[in-house]
């Protein structure tokens, strides 16, 4: 049985690339956050994890990772490419269009500004479709687009429909 813990502190990871020794390119690595590093031990959550092996007749164990490299694990990762009011503050505006470009869009949960201390999916999928209308629908009959000169132009102002 796999147990996880969510809180809705302030904490952080730092992304590097990292360049591949025989192949070439590079890879993303993590390493804590200088200032506000996830923790490995949380109370709570150690405290919940041996009262219920205490009632299953298991064991309370962290992740080797955790355990004995003081090595912080989450599957939830967001903050990559957050909203902002502009390009000094953040990446992409409330329609989640990147600043600086035309149709580009950040649709996933690099958009969220923060860890929500709660499973994200649903989060991110809301995010996605509120960004998806204001892609017009394909012109005409012909849904192949093949009509369409430029079917996925989104509109400059979102206020204002067609
Ligand atoms: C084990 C685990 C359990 C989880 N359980 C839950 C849960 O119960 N509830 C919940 O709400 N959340 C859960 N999460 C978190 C949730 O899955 C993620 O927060 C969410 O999926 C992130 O969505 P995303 O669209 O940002 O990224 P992803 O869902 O990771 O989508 C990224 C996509 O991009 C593709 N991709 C990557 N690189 C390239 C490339 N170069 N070219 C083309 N495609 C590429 C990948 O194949 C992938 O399909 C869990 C995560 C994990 C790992």
């Amino acid at each position: 049985m796999t147990m996880l813990i969510m809180q809705t502190r302030d904490n952080a990871i730092t992304f590097k690339p990292r360049k591949r020794r025989l192949s070439g390119g590079y890879r993303l690595t993590t390493e804590p956050h200088r200032d506000k590093p996830i923790p490995t031990y949380i109370e709570a959550g150690h405290r919940a994890a041996s009262w219920m092996a205490q009632h299953t007749g298991g064991t309370a164990q962290s992740t080797i990772f955790e355990a004995f490299g003081d090595r912080p694990m989450t599957v939830h990762i967001f903050g990559g490419a957050t909203l902002g009011a502009d390009a000094d503050h953040g990446v992409i505006d409330h329609r989640l269009r990147v600043f600086g470009y035309e149709n580009m869009l950040v649709c996933d949960a690099a958009a969220m500004p923060a860890n929500p201390g709660t499973n994200p999916a649903l989060t991110i999928t809301a995010l996605a479709e509120h960004a998806m209308s204001d892609i017009p629908p394909l012109s005409g009959d012909d849904q192949s687009g093949a009509s369409d000169p430029n079917p996925t132009t989104i509109r400059s102002d979102p206020h204002v429909r067609d």
